[in-house]
């Protein structure tokens, strides 16, 4: 297997790709059950990105990364097809696909393969579609070398600490306790300052606020992967009658309701009315 195989594989699935050899990011793996699932001597991550970006219309009410079919499911079937043609191709080999449920740093990972850069909100910024992409990873025993890398970074133009909604932003990274994304997928009851952010960012689930800022998404390419086939820009109580194929279906449904129930209330009672139901 050669790196351009490997890459040929992804393209053939309609993926942008780059390699990164795996001891670059072999210090930084993540505690997780799937590590089990890795090769007995990993060489060679081949990082596979999957863009989500629809045009037109913003969501209302939710992130746009769950406004698509769950990628888990959809971006991760096609990783698994492309694990497998490369199997069919090297039957000696061990090629082993992972999407989110990964002890890979992802962000790393795609970094290192010459993808893109992290920005100061430590989301990943692919060169080609910004931020709004969904990382896959196929660990293999064979060692292929990296792609180039080009000398780039976020330029800390500070935007998006300037709009975090929650300040949750600052020189020493993310605090993840205090951003919405985490807020919104927080079990049990939020607290009012918790409920209030919630409400005043109009948001079930996630939050873009400093990835649609950010001067690196201007000039990004948007061509949704073909497995995104649908896209539901509002989230609504309805939606959460049949959760197999959302983003957030692995929450379960109280939580998402309780999100909209608090911005149903917000919206016709005001801005006191920040409070669980
Ligand atoms: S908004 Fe500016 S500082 Fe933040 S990630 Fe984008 S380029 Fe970097
Ligand atoms: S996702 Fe929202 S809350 Fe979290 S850091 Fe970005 S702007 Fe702040």
């Amino acid at each position: 297997m050669t790196a351009k195989e490997l890459l040929a594989a992804a393209a053939a699935a309609g993926c942008t790709a780059g390699l990164c050899p795996f001891e670059a990011i072999a210090e930084g793996l993540l505690p997780c059950r799937a590590a089990s699932r890795l090769p007995q001597t990993p060489q060679t991550v081949l990082c596979v990105l999957f863009p989500y970006r629809f045009a037109g219309e913003k969501p209302q009410n939710l992130s746009r990364y769950a406004a698509v079919p769950d990628y888990h499911t959809v971006a991760g079937a096609v990783l698994e097809e492309i694990a497998r043609s490369l199997r069919e191709s090297d039957p000696t080999g061990v090629y082993e696909a992972f999407m989110d449920n990964s002890p890979l740093p992802e962000v790393r990972v795609a970094v290192a393969a010459g993808l893109g850069v992290r920005g100061d909100n430590g989301l990943f910024y692919s060169h080609e579609y910004g931020s709004f992409v969904f990382i896959g990873a196929i660990v293999t025993d064979r060692a292929v070398g990296a792609t180039a890398h080009p000398p780039v970074s976020c330029p800390h133009c500070g935007a998006c600490a300037s709009v975090c909604p929650t300040a949750a932003l600052s020189a020493a990274g993310v605090d993840r306790a205090r951003c919405l994304s985490a807020i919104t997928q927080k079990k049990g009851e939020l607290t009012t300052e918790q409920a209030a952010a919630l409400c005043h960012a109009g948001s079930a689930w996630g939050c873009d606020i400093c990835q649609e800022i950010c001067p690196l998404n201007r000039q990004a390419t948007v061509a949704p992967h073909p497995c995104f086939t649908a896209y539901r820009p509002t989230l609504t109580i309805d939606d959460l009658e049949d959760l197999h194929d959302k983003a957030y279906g692995w929450r379960g449904r109280a939580v998402v309701e309780r999100n909209l129930r608090l911005l149903e209330n917000f919206q016709e009672c005001g801005k006191n009315s920040c409070q669980n139901t």
